[in-house]
């Protein structure tokens, strides 16, 4: 006997309020059902441990999309629902869920809401013009039922003959949604959404007498789930081997590149957090992709990228992280200004800190190794927050120039008093290569002198040594190697004003500063550029605002002979000689501009026509 009802929910006509609202992802309509579906077993099974229902042998969840039909159908073997259960959740709670969801919505001011949960049942008719339900409670004197509505205001329910307990909700669909009827589809939308739940689910399944009759000879077809129930994540970091982890890696994000690194992270306290961050190799230096980090509760994928949970530095790591106490039913704007949000992220930051600074403390070599891929990562997250940097200071490791990688630290010098400071003693100065191929000669003479320097040439390199001097600014200033002459690669009473008169008489024009020094070795003459208007000019190419004008200085060997040799010649050659050195001085620095190089080569030839005359 069917019977009919009426529903009673605040607003008549909400589902286009719902389409408009959820249209881009209205597929999360099938999550919805999956795991109602999953959960319906799950509370089945507490009640076995609890002696108080019988089990089965499995339990598992059949999808299925029949085109002739025109649906798609959801059945599980769980808990199931007796007719007062279907009035009360599905009717009342179902529908005034909706209803909610539409109030809250509407306060929110139809901003995102994270995951959309709370929707659930109801979510169906985004796709539907039509939905069934055939469930059958675990208790047996409870009859089969079956409910029936087109999620306006009406439905009907009444018994049925559904032998087998669980529930089976059939969706017919709505004419423009028959994508949903295509099996590749809804496999996409399982592994999307439920690849990692904890209950087997097939897609149209095959019976046993198509397996047989698909089977050789000594062979036995079988269906295979779309979904792993247990995903790696969920097991004990000591009980998961590195084959596993890298097997993990390329099922869930499709690379077949190896990842560099991974961490697992798995904690129960003071909020349950599971999951693994793998970090991937950086591809090109200039460009960081941005990575996947796949935010999962209870097993159920919820989306990607969810600021307000994974720290945005961790937004560059493929990872997939399930953390049940979530808030997940509320709005963006909330989930920003919920404590325990932000504890969460703060706890991922910290143990993704923890775990790197145990394998620098383990395993110097394979972090040394990975470091160069690392470093980017360590150094944006320290960039972008304090907290992450107060805990991984001590492994920032810099190569110097014998190859060695030494922490950050172990580069810096005392510390500046207030007192030196304002009689203009300045922090120790580092000096560092960005481009160990350019900058040869440089690094030629400071190997000369028993100098060091250390090795900056990751493109992240200019803003982190920017942020060491801003969070350390009495103990360090780094320079590039080309910035200044050192202290040790000089001796005093360099200073010749008549050198440095013939050279300001043919260099005028060329908006380059003339120092004389006495240097160690016999170089005639290097490029210096200032630090400060270098990096300058470097954010404004960064920002792209055009290129200020760099601050260069040719310092002139007063003690190289060939120096010193310009003294008494004659005005041509002295002419062609400090252009020479000019352009020596300049190659040694950075490549020439078509005209610099063709001035070069002109007053080359003609050097070379006086040297054989
Ligand atoms: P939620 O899952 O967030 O509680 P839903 O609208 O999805 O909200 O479902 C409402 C209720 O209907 C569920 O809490 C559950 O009690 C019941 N229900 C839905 N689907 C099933 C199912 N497959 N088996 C048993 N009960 C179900």
């Amino acid at each position: 006997m069917e019977k009919q009802g009426n529903i009673r929910i605040a607003s008549e006509n909400m589902m286009p309020i719902i389409k408009k609202w959820l249209y881009s992802e209205k597929d999360i309509f099938l999550r919805e059902i999956v795991s109602n579906a999953s959960d319906a077993i799950t509370k089945l099974k507490k009640l076995v441990d609890l002696g108080e229902a019988e089990g089965s042998d499995s339990y598992r969840i059949i999808v299925r999309t029949d085109k002739a039909a025109g649906t798609l159908t959801v059945e599980d073997n769980g808990i199931g629902m007796t007719e007062e259960e279907v009035e009360t959740y599905i009717t009342q709670i179902a529908f005034s869920g909706a209803a909610d969801f539409v109030e809250k919505y509407e306060k929110a001011g139809g901003e995102g809401i994270i995951g959309h949960f709370g929707l659930g049942f109801y979510s169906a008719y985004m796709v539907s013009d039509n939905i069934e339900i055939f469930t059958k409670s675990y208790r047996s004197d409870a009859p089969a039922v079956h409910w029936e509505s087109d999620g306006n205001s009406t439905y009907t329910i009444g018994d049925c003959d559904k032998q087998d307990r669980g529930t089976r909700v059939v969706m017919h669909l709505a004419e423009e949604e028959k994508e949903f009827l295509d099996e590749s589809v809804i496999r996409r939308l399982l592994n999307k959404y439920c690849s990692f739940m904890p209950y087997e689910i097939y897609l149209n399944p095959k019976s046993e007498e198509e397996l047989k009759a698909e089977s050789k000879e000594g062979e036995e077809k079988k269906n295979e789930p779309v979904n792993t129930t247990q995903p790696l994540y969920l097991k004990q970091p000591k009980d998961c081997t590195e084959q596993e982890y890298k097997d993990f890696y390329r099922h869930t994000f499709a690379d077949f590149n190896e990842p560099l690194f991974w961490i697992h992270l798995n904690m129960e306290y003071p909020f349950r957090l599971k999951g693994i961050l793998y970090f991937p190799k950086v591809k090109k230096q200039v460009e960081l992709e941005r990575g996947h980090v796949k935010l999962y509760c209870n097993q159920v994928y919820i989306a990607d990228n969810i600021k307000e949970v994974i720290p945005e530095f961790l937004m560059l790591l493929n990872g997939v992280i399930d953390c049940p106490d979530i808030p997940l039913n509320v709005s963006r704007s909330f989930l920003q200004n919920d404590a325990q949000v932000q504890k969460i992220a703060k706890h991922i930051t910290k143990k993704v800190a923890d775990k790197l600074v145990e394998l620098y403390k383990n395993d110097k070599e394979r972090y040394e190794n990975c470091w160069k891929d690392l470093s980017t990562f360590v150094k944006f997250g320290c960039i972008k927050d304090d907290s992450f940097y107060q805990r991984v200071k001590d492994i920032i490791i810099y190569k110097n120039l014998s190859g060695e990688y030494r922490p950050v630290e172990s580069y810096f010098g005392e510390e500046v008093s207030e007192e030196d400071a304002k009689e203009g003693k300045e922090p120790k100065a580092v000096y560092y290569v960005s481009d160990e191929k350019k900058q040869a000669q440089y690094i030629r003479m400071f190997k000369d002198a028993g100098l060091d320097a250390i090795v900056c040439d990751t493109f992240i390199d200019p803003h982190f040594i920017s942020y060491i001097e801003y969070k350390n600014p009495t103990k360090v200033r780094f320079l590039r190697i080309d910035a200044d002459v050192a202290g040790e690669l000089k001796e005093e009473g360099g200073a010749d004003s008549e050198l440095e008169e013939i050279f300001k008489k043919y260099l005028g024009e060329k908006h380059v500063r003339i120092r004389t020094e006495k240097l160690k070795g016999n170089v005639p003459a290097i490029v210096n550029v200032s630090e400060f208007m270098r990096r300058m000019s470097e954010m404004n190419q960064f920002y792209m605002m055009g290129d200020a004008a760099a601050d260069v200085t040719l310092v002139v060997n007063s003690a190289s002979p060939a120096v010193q040799a310009l003294k008494g010649a004659q005005e041509e050659q002295q002419k062609c000689a400090v252009m020479q050195i000019y352009y020596l001085a300049l190659l040694a620095y950075k490549q020439l501009t078509p005209e610099e190089l063709s001035e070069f080569t002109d007053n080359q030839t003609a050097m070379i026509e006086k040297f054989l005359k």
